[in-house]
């Protein structure tokens, strides 16, 4: 079987790793912790870089940081994964989902400014597959009406836009580390700024509120949303080799791209000319599909041996969003229905690619047939 995903993990990480099990500081004190925080300020070219327990608790800190709760309103694309609406939920937002952009998929500037009113107070740009959102245009628009911008770039680590690096690109960006993803501890995540107050805030919001002098002394009410030194050990080491890792990811993309560029049914994400888009999932549309065509597709090249995922489902068809299912975006509800994502990790070779393209076509032609007869 080809996975979807595999995590690289090379001698760096086991020798860091070890290091810090050998050393007794396995919990969330000890070198790594910084050290990690210092590498990725430098990939993210932010100014502050706080390290937290996953991508989730990540965007949770980011809105709390910004007092964000009850009354207001938090825009958020609808093709994205479920973690960046329940952060909104959590601090008792009201999340006002709007559409993505055909080619990019990707918030849409325009949608967003449609959907401003007088309680709104973020913006949650999300990153998908790797691709840096517009934050040009969304700047102008959070400028205009004095509203934050947060980039959930969970997915965008080492990705650029403009020529300024994913992780500088808004007001507060978050990251994940989970296992699938571009750069991984396993679980973590993490959060950059280059506001000095945001930065205390999350770092005194992820340790219980904790007063940074006065041991025992909780200013507000916070969360253990730490990470310890054994993932921030690995995550130091994965930031070290990130060029690496991701240059090794560029090169599967490259493969994908061209093996399936005569396929005029088989549309791959677009991407924007200022962008240069980290690589973390190859993703495409399947043409006019429906979702059982889809569907099948996905079966099929699962019996070919390749595991594949659907693109995310739209926000508003998660049934506990009470009130949110007659929204219609249909960028995101096209997506939903007729986006597939293929195996994309450092360790997928030329001919694993080879076979995910042949059975993809295999599958694809197969259903054409189907569809037809
Ligand atoms: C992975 C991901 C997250 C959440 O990360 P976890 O570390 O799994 O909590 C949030 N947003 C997006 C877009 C993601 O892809």
């Amino acid at each position: 079987m080809i996975p979807i995903s595999e995590p690289d993990l090379g001698p760096l990480e086991r020798r860091y790793l070890l290091d810090a099990f050998d050393s007794g500081w396995i919990s969330s004190l000890g070198p790594y912790i910084e050290r990690s925080e210092t590498a990725l300020r430098a990939v993210a070219g932010a100014r502050h870089a706080a390290v937290v327990s996953n991508g989730t608790t990540a965007l949770h800190l980011a809105l709390l940081a910004l007092n964000v709760g009850p009354g207001d309103e938090v825009i958020v694309p609808a093709t994205t994964y479920v973690a960046t609406l329940n952060a909104v939920l959590y601090v008792g937002a009201t999340p006002v989902i709007v559409d993505v952009k055909t080619d990019t998929w990707c918030i849409d500037p325009l949608a967003v400014e449609a959907a401003i009113s007088d309680r709104s107070r973020a913006i949650i740009a999300v990153d998908l597959y790797g691709h840096p959102a517009d934050y040009d245009a969304l700047a102008v628009i959070g400028t205009r009406h004095g509203i934050a911008i947060v980039a959930d770039a969970a997915e965008s680590l080492g990705g650029s836009l403009s020529g300024r690096p994913v992780g500088s690109l808004a007001d507060i960006s978050t990251f994940s580390f989970f296992g699938n993803k571009v750069v991984t501890c396993g679980e973590g995540g993490a959060i950059t700024t280059n506001d000095p107050e945001i930065d205390r805030k999350i770092r005194q919001l992820r340790n219980q509120g904790n007063h940074p002098d006065v041991r025992y002394y909780h200013e507000v009410l916070g969360y253990n949303y730490r990470m310890t030194n054994l993932s921030a050990a690995i995550l130091t080491a994965q930031l070290e080799r990130v060029s690496d890792l991701i240059a090794s990811r560029k090169r599967v993309i490259g493969w994908y791209s061209h093996l399936l560029e005569n396929r005029s049914d088989i549309v791959p994400q677009g991407s924007s000319s200022r962008a240069q888009a980290s690589p973390w999932m190859f993703s495409l549309e399947l043409a006019g599909a429906t979702e059982p065509l889809r569907d099948t597709v996905i079966l099929r090249m699962r019996g070919a041996g390749v595991e594949t995922r659907p693109v995310f489902r739209a926000l508003q068809q998660m049934p506990y969003l009470l009130g949110a299912q007659g929204i219609e975006t249909p960028n995101a509800t096209r997506l939903a229905r007729c986006g597939i994502s293929l195996p994309t990790y450092p360790g997928l070779d030329r001919s694993g690619v080879e076979h995910v393209v042949e059975s993809l076509i295999s599958a694809v032609d197969a259903v054409h047939q189907l569809g037809h007869a």
